[in-house]
Parts: structure tokens; C-alpha cells; sequence
């Protein structure tokens, strides 16, 4: 870092020497580990690139459509740009999802039917999941539950792993089972992402079982992080949102579901209603912005990724306990930090929403989210509101803690957002 930076970060922020000293440190620890994420990202930006060129994208897919959305060749193509991307028959990639919750909810209500069990193998799924599920006897209302759709999970193993004999004994026993669902993030847990090769074991263990049960995977977070996307691996469905890596920062809003096409078509009938599925749906001139999105998508994820790091590396010197370390092979873009203590976790929130572009002069709270049981606080300063390939920070107001760090459209601002935040409490 120059002096002159070092300087203005002193007169704007009031980072210490010894927040400097870290930096430094952490930076020299980090910069080995970088290479392994360069060559994956330089691949991903060749895959982007040659689907849209095998697509042959032009600026008449850059349409705005209006009304029934009959024929938009720039929705219609995006569907098959992410199609060859995810390499499986078929995506729908739309601005009507509202967030990649809606696209995990319509995937699921699209294919399972009364009496059918869902069984989640990697534990209690992401928090806003519960409701889709029906998961907490209280809020049930239009739930899978409500619609007869039975629930079961598996947790991982206390190392992270899968219970492959639970599964095994599951599957074997329960008829039921029609649908197994993968989280391959964090989410709001402390256990490190599921890498796209332990996606594949899993899956090819439980079709060796049931061939014929569904294999979905929530690739939240997930997208770019490897060479290779669970529908590479054998998943027979993908979902996900438009405003984390995917989307590359740019698209507006929105999620996509990928996978079998039979699979798919169910979902676009939840999203739409049966008959119309993804043949309507004007998109209103947003399609260049998801295609731009797209194609920057496979750089700013790892610029995120390297965020996510240097949190890692900076954090542990400093003394809190992080998963992953800088060490560990990623599969996620999540950095979680636990910090043991209330005041810390807001405190360190508060500093990275005060070290973003946007909204910086805004103290965050925890308040009470839709779709979440805890109080929550989410530090995002973001161009898009509440985008989380933004810098941003959230955590669960709980024991033990833990924030949740993720995002950076730049890597330079990723780094400036978590001195300032490492500032408040150090
Ligand atoms: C972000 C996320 C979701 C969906 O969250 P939205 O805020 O609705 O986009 C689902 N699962 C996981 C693991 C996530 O990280």
C-alpha cells in the first residue's frame, strides 16, 4: 500500500497503524493462494464467453418487451446462454423471481405433489426456507407442509460431512422421498461450503440408492467459484439469485432455475401457472443488464471471493475464529467470523455499512426481516438494494454470533470496507 493511501486512510477513517500492520501482513499471507482462483475464473469468463458467442447474442436481444411478452428472443436466448453455461437442457433466467428465494420456492412447489417427502441432507436449510417448507409448526400457511408435502433432514456429520448411512437408510426405507435438497453455501450455519467434488459423491451415492429421486442443489452464493457447477455433477436441479454472483453486480433483480428440462417446466408453471410456464413474461429492458451481468459475473465473483480471504486471514490475526480460513478450498463466496460477543457483530456490520459506496451515513440495526426467525442485521450499502455480491455483512441476531461477510465488486473496496469495519473494534 502507498503512503498516500495509507495516509487518506488515516484522515478519512481513522485506521490505525496497527490496523495497517494486518493489512500488510494479511496481504503477503493471502497473494499465494490467488492463483488457484485466477485460473478458475479465466476459465469461467471463457465459458460465459463462448455461450453467448455460441448463442450469438446481439443487440436485438437487448429488447423491451411489454404485455404478454410474447417471443422476447433476449429472455428466450438468456434461458440458453444459461443452459450451456450450467451444461443441462434447459434454465429460466427471470426478473419476476424477487429474489432467489421465490426461484428455490417455485422449483420445489413445482416438483413435489402431496405426499411426497423432501429430505434436506445437509442440515436445517437456509432460514428463509422455513417458511417454504413449513418448518416451524407456526408459520405454516401455504407452506409445502399445507399443500401435504412432508419434510426430513439429515444433518451433516460434526466434521461437515454427509451421513451417508442415515441417507442410505432414509432413502432405502421411505418410499416417500422424491426430492433431496443440497445447500452449497453457509448459509446462516458455521460449517464450511460444499465443493462441487463432494456435490458429485453425494449425488452419485444417492442415485446408486434411487436413481429416480431428485437431486437439488441451492447454488446460492455458488456460481463461479469452480470450474464446474453441480449440474455438472449430476444435479438434477439448480436455483439461484440474480443479485449475488451471478448476476455480476449488475443485473437488477431477479433468480434463475437450471437443470432437467422436465424439471425445469414444472418450476416455470409456479412461476407463471401451467400452460404458460416461461413463454410470457415481458421484461421490461432489463435483458442487457442480465446479459452484462452474466458476462462480468465469472471476474467479479472472484474479486469477491479474494474479499472474502483477505476477511479470513485479517480477522484471524486479529483474534477471531473464521471458517473458512484463507487456507481452505471455497466453493462460496461467504466469509463467517464469530465473534462471541453482541456489540462486536454490530459494531463490525455497522463499519463495513459505513465503508460502502451507498447509504455510508446509515447506522444498520437488526430489525425484524421477512422470511427470518432471529432478528437480523445486514450491513449493504449496495447499488442494488440488498444485493449480497456487494459488499455486505449480515448475521442473525444469535449465540455465538457469527457475521457473515460476503461480496465486493472490487476487490480494493472488499479490502477498504473491512479495515474500516476491523477499525471499530480493534
Ligand atoms: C441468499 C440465499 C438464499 C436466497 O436468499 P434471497 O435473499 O431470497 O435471494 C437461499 N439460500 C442460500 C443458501 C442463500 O445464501
Amino acid at each position: 500500500m502507498i503512503e498516500t493511501t495509507k495516509q487518506k486512510l488515516k484522515d478519512y477513517y481513522g485506521i490505525s497503524d496497527k490496523v495497517i500492520k494486518l493489512y500488510e501482513q494479511t496481504i503477503n499471507d493471502i497473494k499465494d493462494e490467488f492463483s488457484k482462483y485466477d485460473e478458475i475464473r479465466e476459465y469461467n469468463q471463457l465459458k460465459v464467453l463462448n455461450a453467448l458467442q455460441q448463442e450469438r447474442i446481439s443487440d436485438s436481444h437487448f429488447t423491451n418487451s411489454s404485455g404478454y411478452g410474447y417471443g422476447d428472443i433476449g429472455r428466450d436466448s438468456l434461458d440458453k446462454v444459461y443452459a450451456r453455461i450450467f451444461n443441462c437442457e434447459s434454465a429460466l433466467v427471470r426478473p419476476h423471481f424477487v429474489n432467489g428465494t421465490h426461484a428455490l420456492g417455485a422449483a420445489l412447489f413445482g416438483n413435489l405433489r402431496p405426499n411426497d417427502t423432501m429430505m434436506c441432507i445437509c442440515g436445517t436449510p437456509y432460514d428463509t426456507l422455513h417458511n417454504i417448507i413449513g418448518i416451524n409448526e407456526k408459520e405454516n400457511m401455504g407452506s409445502l407442509k399445507d399443500f401435504g408435502v412432508n419434510y426430513k433432514q439429515v444433518d451433516l456429520t460434526c466434521d461437515g460431512k454427509f451421513n451417508y448411512d442415515k441417507i442410505k437408510n432414509e432413502l432405502e426405507n421411505d418410499a416417500s422421498i422424491r426430492l433431496i435438497h443440497i445447500q452449497r453455501s453457509t448459509g446462516y450455519g458455521w460449517r464450511k461450503a460444499l465443493l462441487v467434488s463432494e456435490i458429485k459423491e453425494i449425488i452419485d451415492f444417492v442415485k446408486s440408492i434411487k436413481p429416480e429421486v431428485i437431486c437439488f442443489v441451492d447454488n446460492c452464493y455458488g456460481e463461479f467459484i469452480d470450474i464446474q457447477e453441480p449440474t455438472d455433477v449430476g444435479a438434477d436441479l439448480i436455483a439461484g439469485s440474480l443479485i449475488k454472483n451471478i448476476g455480476g453486480g449488475i443485473a437488477p433483480t431477479g433468480g434463475y432455475i437450471a437443470g432437467k428440462e422436465e424439471y425445469v417446466t414444472q418450476a416455470s408453471y409456479r412461476l407463471t401457472i401451467p400452460g404458460i410456464g416461461g413463454e410470457c413474461g415481458s421484461t421490461f429492458g432489463v435483458m442487457r443488464l442480465l446479459y452484462q451481468g452474466l458476462f462480468l459475473a465469472p471476474h467479479v465473483a472472484i474479486e469477491a471471493l479474494k474479499g472474502a480471504l483477505f476477511c479470513a486471514r485479517i480477522m484471524e490475526l486479529s483474534g477471531f475464529e473464521v471458517l473458512p480460513s484463507y487456507k481452505d478450498k471455497r466453493s462460496d463466496i461467504i466469509q463467517a467470523i464469530k465473534f462471541n460477543d453482541k456489540e462486536n457483530l454490530i459494531n463490525f456490520c455497522k463499519g463495513i455499512q459505513q465503508g460502502s459506496p451507498i447509504d455510508s451515513f446509515v447506522q444498520c440495526e437488526p430489525w425484524d426481516m421477512p422470511g427470518y426467525e432471529d432478528q437480523v442485521i445486514m450491513a449493504a450499502g449496495a447499488f442494488v438494494q440488498g444485493s449480497s455480491i456487494e459488499l455486505s455483512a449480515d448475521a442473525p441476531i444469535r449465540e455465538p454470533y457469527i457475521a457473515y461477510l460476503q461480496g465486493g465488486l472490487t476487490f480494493d473496496h472488499a479490502k477498504i470496507g473491512i479495515l474500516i469495519a476491523l477499525s471499530k473494534i480493534i
